[in-house]
């Protein structure tokens, strides 16, 4: 098998036609290596054990139900599916995913004003982008970072500024500090500030507070990017920015059902300030004019039949025994030579070396010539650090091939220093 380098074949996009007139912004376009995962995996010609990307299971996506609603909207002469719909998103699902959010935590209740439908998470930070960043603004990122949402900044031209995690998330102190240090405050803060991709950890109440105050000082605004707030282990929320702030306009939240339903759907929401309302509205009529009507209708209907409780309390029991089985299987067949996080919720453990000098890239070939696939920590740091850890999703393995996988990471580890 050829050897396939991530920072390569998992590449970023390449300026390729010097002939064409490419915008200055094309160079900010640097692509996800996450996303380019899936079909750098599928053009290997063997299995491999996927941890690589954060998908659900097959086992929780709940197909029968979503058939039986599928069979109910899909019906023979009906018509109103398929035609162009309102911008903003469909009035019965902005209600329901309202409910959805108050039954799980009674403090968050939005503004239906402020709820626009999107497609997918992904299209509401593209929107925070557009809106928010100027060529050259600073944006604050966790260290690691989110990769695909660093890339939105960077599509937009933002200069990113890295901030140390711990246990409980972003070191808001040394948030401050930096900020003080270089005299320049930031536009723009990006967390994913509940059960993070890719650490797996969970910003403190208190840190949340402390970020706020700092956003407010500054003026600047938070996009709180939240897919997995309600996948946690222990049933209960942790409170979002957005509602300890009061509702405060400069916070700006991400959410999706691409991990409580399924990612193919691409139907996810924004929850902002009323005000910036029309702006999105008017950001979505230039971009893709409404988002897919069908798929809204199916989480409408899934909503309005009453099935997301049960199956959120369905995730959340599969994935914790999932995470208990990695990290045991961590403990097993790296425990003598890593360290890793114990998330709480959401789908990843985010694996560190205890030596500096391991190459998760070079462990990442070797993975690929065993059968198992991760993501290199340094994917998920636009400086490239990280270079001796990585990123394990254990929601969309079986329990046999958490088991398996893992133990085909150990043995590559061991064959590469054995060489
Ligand atoms: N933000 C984070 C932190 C994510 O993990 C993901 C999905 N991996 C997204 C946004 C994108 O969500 P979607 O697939 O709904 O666009």
């Amino acid at each position: 098998m050829t050897a396939v380098s991530p920072t390569t074949q998992l590449g970023t996009a390449q300026l390729t036609s010097p002939a064409l007139p490419l915008a200055t912004r094309t160079s900010g376009l640097v692509g996800s290596i996450i996303d380019s995962s899936t079909s750098l995996l599928e053009s290997l010609g063997h299995p491999v054990i996927n941890f690589a990307m954060g998908s659900p299971a097959p086992e929780a996506i709940d197909s029968a139900d979503l058939a039986d609603v599928a069979s109910g909207l899909f019906t023979r002469g009906r018509t109103d599916l398929y035609g162009y719909a309102a911008s903003e998103g469909d009035f019965a699902l902005r209600t329901l995913l309202m409910d959805m959010l108050h039954q799980t935590d009674p403090d968050d209740s939005p503004d239906p004003a402020g709820i626009v439908i999107t497609a997918g998470g992904m299209q509401g930070l593209d929107i925070a982008g557009k809106l928010f960043i100027e060529p050259g603004s600073l944006v604050v990122v966790e260290s690691p970072t989110y990769t695909n949402g660093s890339a939105v900044a960077l599509s937009y031209q933002a200069r990113l500024l890295e901030i140390g995690m711990d246990d409980d998330g972003m070191d808001v102190d040394a948030l401050e500090r930096e900020i003080d240090r270089i005299g320049e405050t930031p536009r723009m803060i990006y967390t994913v500030p509940t059960f993070q991709n890719p650490s797996g950890t969970t910003l403190s109440v208190e840190r949340r507070r402390r970020l706020i105050e700092l956003a407010r000082r500054w003026g600047s605004v938070i996009v709180e990017d939240d897919p997995y707030g309600l996948l946690g282990f222990a049933g209960q929320r942790v409170p979002s920015i957005r509602s300890l702030s009061g509702r405060d306009p400069l916070v700006f939240t991400v959410r999706t059902f691409s991990k409580i339903m399924a990612p193919g759907l691409r139907v996810g929401w924004v929850d902002c300030d009323p005000s910036l309302r029309d702006l999105i509205i008017a950001a979505k009529q230039a971009l893709d004019t409404c988002t897919n009507f069908p798929m809204q209708k199916l989480v409408a209907g899934y909503l309005s039949e009453g099935f997301m409780p049960g199956h959120l309390e369905s995730l959340r029991s599969q994935y914790r025994s999932r995470k208990e089985a990695m990290c045991a299987a961590l403990s097993h067949h790296l425990g003598d030579v890593a360290h890793w996080t114990d998330p709480e919720g959401g789908f990843f453990i985010w694996v560190t070396f205890d030596d500096p000098r391991v190459d998760a890239e070079e462990l990442f070939r070797a993975g690929l010539d065993a059968g198992v696939a991760f993501i290199p920590g340094s994917a998920f740091s636009p400086t490239g650090r990280f270079g001796n850890s990585m990123r394990l999703c254990f929601a969309s393995q079986s329990l046999a091939d958490i088991e398996e996988g893992v133990a085909r990471l150990g043995a590559a580890y061991r064959n590469l220093c054995a060489e």
